[in-house]
């Protein structure tokens, strides 16, 4: 069983093992080499340092030759043919004084020095200084060289090129593996030669302006030729320092293609949205033309209904009043068919003047010239109850109004509005007692007026067609009318900027709703 020692190395402390079987030598040597930066293991023969040197780092030894058991000699050679300890050096103690043969033995295991006992501790400690500074600082070097090894490799595994630039000629002096992956070209091939001479027409201007910048950190892009003539794009990042450029250049050349992808995609979007923008500016031209054009002809359609209607009415009254002539001068004396086609020619004239009169108010409506005004519609109800008063009285009909508002409009034609809705309403019954209400409600920004009925109603498929001119739905022999009242008054909502609409089903009444804009005033 051997004691196992294992001291814990103190940072830039050297380990020394003293191996020797005699305690009081090996007290004495350490007495004599003690220092702060050195630290001692001892051994009592050659097994247990063996051990020793497994456990812990020693930086050198001191070993007697003359030991029971192993000898120094054959620890030494142990030690030397295990690459973990070959490099300890060792120096000898031996009580054999200039003894050839194993002065020349212990050169032959690979032993760094030797001392003869009695040791001098002068020589002693000039021998451990020396070979403990010299196994330091290659015990440093290893270290250094690992690291360096380290960095070499950390180098060589880079995703993105690494290497130094003269920062003058622009010549590589070295990049790593990445430039054969990345742009083809074996290593050697580049050393040497200029960066400029690898990249493209515009990217050499830029690097030139920055060799002359003096800035110490450069960042930028270039392209750059492959080996096999392509063109790649590299994101450099430059650090320079005594002369050189220490640089570091990613390949960048999917971003930079997806970028410009984009860019032709956002350009080609661009034009197309252009193109359409230009399209709907020529239709809207185009509309804005066709409603002015449209507009035109409905003054002028309007101006010919005014004129033709009004020429109309003179050789419509010669006629009528012709008929009338012949009608007192005939009276007995005709067969009753010929006063009944005289009666009939009289009505015929009659219900002309009617059309005549409505489709004159009609194209009254549009003309435009009455500017909107403030009007109280419950004022114009009361008007249109006084101007009904016979037809309402004959029909004995019951009529409820709500409050109603001040709007904006033409007084004349709103009362031609309730006057037209009202007498529908009445006339559009089966005989039973006309029942009307009139309401509105205010709205966020309209006033929602409604007019109501209990009368025949209508089919509601025929709901916008009531207000088209000249549309009918019921005979005229059973229900008198000209089909233009309702269109009368869609112009006149329309003109306040409001709607109008109706709701119905036969037998259940009639509902007209028409809108008109608020105005600032209220009731
Ligand atoms: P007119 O009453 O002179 O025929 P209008 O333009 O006022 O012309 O009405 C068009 C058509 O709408 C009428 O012929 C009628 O068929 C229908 N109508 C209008 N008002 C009502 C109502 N209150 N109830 C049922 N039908 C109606």
């Amino acid at each position: 069983m051997f004691l196992i020692t294992v001291v814990m190395s103190i940072a830039n402390k050297a380990l020394i093992l003293i191996v020797d079987d005699q305690p009081s030598n090996v007290y004495a040597l350490e007495h004599v080499l003690k220092a702060d930066d050195r630290e001692f293991v001892k051994a009592m023969n050659g097994e247990e340092a063996l051990e020793i040197t497994k456990t812990n780092e020693v930086d050198l030894i001191l070993l007697d030759v003359q030991m029971p058991g192993i000898n120094g000699f054959e620890v030494a050679q142990i030690l030397k043919s295990d690459t973990r300890t070959s490099n300890i050096p060792i120096i000898f103690a031996t009580a054999f004084s200039n003894e050839y043969k194993f002065v020349m033995k212990a050169y032959e295991e690979g032993a760094v020095d030797f001392l003869f006992k009695p040791l001098d501790p002068d020589i002693l400690k000039a021998k451990v200084s020396v070979l403990l500074k010299l196994q330091m600082q290659k015990k440093e070097l290893v270290e250094k060289n690992a690291e360096l090894h380290k960095a070499a490799l950390l180098i060589d595994n880079s995703a993105d090129i690494l290497g130094i630039i003269d920062a003058e000629t622009l010549n590589i002096e070295g990049v790593n593996k990445a430039i054969t992956s990345i742009l083809g070209y074996p290593r050697e091939e580049l050393r040497g030669t200029s960066l400029q001479s690898y990249l493209n027409i515009e990217s050499r201007s830029i690097v030139e302006e920055l060799i002359i910048s003096g800035q110490s950190e450069l960042f930028f892009e270039t392209g750059i030729y492959c080996k096999d003539k392509s063109v790649k794009w590299l994101q450099w990042k430059v650090t320079v320092k005594d002369g050189k450029w220490f640089f570091n250049a990613r390949d960048i050349t999917e971003s930079k293609k997806a970028e410009d992808e984009i860019r032709l995609l956002n350009e080609n979007l661009e034009r197309k949205v252009e193109l359409k923008t230009r399209e709907l500016r020529m239709m809207n031209l185009d509309l804005e033309k066709r409603a002015a054009e449209l507009q035109a002809s409905n003054i002028e359609l309007e101006r010919f209904a005014f004129v033709a209607s009004h020429d109309l009415q003179e050789p419509l009254r010669t006629v009528s009043g012709f008929l009338s002539l012949l009608s007192l001068e005939t009276e007995g004396k005709l067969n009753k068919e010929s006063d009944d086609y005289i009666r009939f020619a009289l009505d015929g004239t009659q219900r002309m003047r009617d059309l005549i009169q409505a489709l004159l108010e009609y194209s009254r409506v549009g003309s435009g010239e009455l500017p909107l005004e403030k009007v109280n519609v419950n004022t114009v109800v009361e008007n249109t109850v006084k101007l009904l008063a016979p037809l309402i009285q004959e029909k004995n009909a019951k009529l409820h109004c709500g409050p109603l508002p001040i709007v904006k409009g033409v007084e004349a034609q709103m009362q031609q509005l309730f006057l037209n809705l009202v007498s529908n309403a009445m006339k559009y019954q089966n005989g039973q007692t006309p029942q009307i209400e009139i309401s509105c409600k205010e709205e966020q920004d309209n006033w929602l007026f409604c007019v109501k009925d209990n009368g025949i109603g209508f089919d509601p498929k025929y709901a916008d067609r009531i207000f088209m001119i000249f549309q009918r739905l019921h005979d005229k022999s059973e229900y008198s009318g000209t089909g233009i009242g309702l269109s009368i008054c869609k112009k006149i909502i329309e003109r306040t900027g409001g709607k109008i609409w109706a709701v119905s089903e036969p037998g259940k009444g009639s509902i007209f709703y028409f809108t008109i804009p608020k105005t600032e005033q209220k009731t």
